[in-house]
């Protein structure tokens, strides 16, 4: 037998016999690699420990630190899971059971749905099987022995799955008595599976297909170790406290209605006074800027929509309505308004670059199944942006938009992420158009600094464009502004300006937007923040208490004076006790309480406290107001 050579990841070479397997090398490496090994990366692809290496293979042990680890000790764990279910469950089907982000999944077929109590008894049960330590075995079948062994097992949807394979062969794996079909790979046993936690159940329709049936899948997440299971349960219930839906309706922000109808959320006092801070907030930094605030109407003639293209692409999204026997479309977009504003006179370069700002409110049709608080809704306000330029104004228009996010995302204390996503198979416009446009973006993106990923051909078919996701305080990403160049519209419009030699061209349009959706924005900030808003974005930034009624005309007083001054304040007066008072407040995430007492009145001075219990100095009314608007120039 000849010997056969791999290579390492760090360009060392083993001899090792014929016939060595990947756990083979890790224990020629070391045994301590060989305890830590959980499969193997030959030439780039990830295989089982158990897998024959050969001649000239890159390889690579994969660990349980190592980055892939984490994918397979999920879908492992899902084999576990639905080896569980079915020693529980005989009759139980087995059907698909992916890892995916966060965890995996496993759809079941079974009579009855399962319940909160099952899922305890497979977990354990689970934790039973995991303790055996099954060895994790592959096994390689033609196709028409494992069809024939899954029909034996009345395993109907691995039949039906496998008959739709265009393969000779296919790979099995078997733990104990249980089997499932594979591609793998797994790990080496089940005791490998140490730190899992079943999350929920859901109908799921097999193959998503609505016509067949409806399955049982049980979702749940697995880490290499306990305690990074932990700290994702605790995310888990952090984000569940912070849930902006809860959020929303105890901070009275706003709500949804049954009667007005899904996915349009209704603004409630305190909900529509923080969208107004949002917005003139926008307003001003747009202005700043050299954006011109325009306004568009809501509805438009359909053949505009017929001309624009979004009546072929996107009309599955829109409304439509009739006035006057004309067909009209709820505007999906703000970009129609902006052009004919554009075409509303002659153009010159030196017009140019021309800036339209809308706080633009858009209907899109989502399904009823994907709405989700404000994170999902049928009607949004978009901070939207149409930037009319010449092409060599693109470069410094582009870095103008990013360096816009760059200052925004930091006044709200989130860290982000950029994407290029570049020219796709099927596009319209020419060679020099793509180039130009894309590389605008990408020296933009390389004018900061920051690292940033690009997609290759996943543009839109009318330009490149910059996706930025933004990072919450659970980390979790959250898409928001984009930047996207357009080379139809202006085509489809005709707009044109007039060069320095007197000649018509075509100006670049770009289509951005900073905050993306007020709605979903706003969303995010809520679970962001956990409802405790900094004083500048606060519904209300400040409640007068008073302690009795003592001193209600001066606290009327002192409340006067601050809403004269513009602070975003209310008064609890009631005949209530005072740590009742102060309680609600609390609740109400309500910066800075001012308790008014015999003292206050008698130095008229108030002695404001901060929601996190601490207390300021006493001082005049005045100079709260003075403080306030600190804050608030201050963005904190
Ligand atoms: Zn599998
Ligand atoms: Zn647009």
């Amino acid at each position: 037998m000849s010997d056969i050579k791999v290579t390492l990841p760090d360009g060392s070479t083993k001899v090792l016999k014929d016939g060595a397997t990947v756990y083979d090398l890790a224990a020629s490496i070391g045994a301590g690699l060989a305890k830590a090994a959980i499969a193997g990366k030959v030439n780039g692809v990830l295989v089982d420990l158990t897998a024959p290496l050969y001649d000239g293979a890159k390889v690579e042990i994969v660990t349980e630190k190592s980055p892939e680890a984490l994918e397979i000790i999920r879908h492992s764990t899902s084999h576990l899971m639905a080896q569980a279910v079915q020693s529980l469950f005989p009759k139980a089907k087995v059907t698909i059971g992916p890892a995916i982000e966060n965890g995996f999944y496993y759809d079941f077929d079974v009579d009855t749905p399962f319940s909160p109590e099952d899922l305890n008894k497979i977990e354990a049960k689970m934790a039973e099987l995991a303790k055996t330590g099954f060895r994790i075995e592959r096994q390689i079948l033609s196709k028409a022995d494992a069809i024939r062994l899954f029909t034996d097992l009345g395993e109907s949807y691995k039949v039906e799955i496998i008959e739709d394979l265009d393969v000779d062969s296919i790979s099995v794996y078997r733990q104990g008595d249980f089997l499932d079909l594979c591609r793998g790979p797994h790990l080496p046993s089940t005791a490998w599976c140490k730190a899992f936690k079943l999350t929920s159940i859901a109908g799921a329709y097999w193959r998503g297909d609505e016509t067949r049936k409806m399955l049982q899948r049980i979702y749940g997440t697995a880490f290499a170790d306990k305690k990074e299971l932990d700290a994702y349960l605790e995310r888990l219930e952090e984000a569940k406290r912070r849930d902006h839906r809860k959020l929303g309706r105890e901070l009275d922000l706003f709500s949804f209605s049954d009667e007005v109808g899904a996915g349009f959320a209704i603004w409630h006092p305190k909900g529509a006074m923080l969208r107004t801070i949002l917005e003139d907030f926008e307003r001003k930094e747009h202005v700043k800027r050299g954006y011109d605030i325009v306004v568009g109407p809501q509805i438009l003639k359909t053949e505009l929509w017929q001309r624009s293209g979004h009546y072929d692409n996107y009309r599955e999204n829109m409304y439509f309505t009739e006035v006057d026997e004309q067909s009209f479309g709820v505007k999906p977009m703000n970009c129609l308004s902006h052009m004919m504003i554009y075409k509303s006179q002659l153009r010159s370069y030196r017009d140019l670059p021309l800036r339209f700002f809308e706080l633009g409110t858009v209907h899109r049709h989502e399904r009823a199944g994907v709405l989700h608080g404000l994170l999902r809704v049928r009607c949004f306000t978009q901070d939207d942006a149409h930037i009319l330029c010449t092409p060599d104004q693109l470069d410094s228009e582009i870095k103008g938009v990013i360096s816009f996010v760059s200052d925004v995302m930091k006044i709200f204390g989130f860290e982000y992420e950029m994407e290029l996503s570049t020219r796709p198979e099927k596009s319209i416009g020419s060679d020099e158009d793509w180039e130009r446009a894309t590389n605008a973006l990408l020296g933009a993106l390389k004018d900061t600094g920051r690292p940033f990923d690009i997609n290759e051909g996943d543009g839109a078919f009318y330009g490149p464009k910059i996706d930025i996701k933004l990072r919450d305080c659970l980390d979790r990403k959250w898409q928001c502004a984009t930047i996207q160049c357009d080379f139809t519209l202006p085509e489809r419009f005709d707009l044109t300006f007039v060069d320095a030699n007197g000649e018509r061209k075509r100006p670049v349009m770009v289509h951005r937007v900073i905050l993306g959706s007020i709605e979903r924005f706003i969303g995010v900030l809520i679970e962001h923040y956990a409802g405790n808003f900094p004083s500048w974005l606060s519904p209300v930034q400040a409640m007068v208490l008073t302690v009795t009624d003592n001193q209600l005309s001066y606290a009327q007083k002192v409340f006067d004076e601050l809403r004269g001054a513009g602070v975003r304040v209310q008064r609890d007066f009631r005949n209530e006790k005072l740590s009742y008072k102060v309680r609600e407040a609390q609740l109400q995430k309500i910066p800075y309480m001012l308790v008014i007492g015999d003292k206050e009145m008698e130095s008229g001075t108030v002695t404001p406290r901060y929601r996190d219990g601490h207390n300021l100095e006493a001082m005049q009314p005045a100079d709260f107001i003075a403080f306030i608007e600190e804050e608030v120039k201050n963005f904190r």
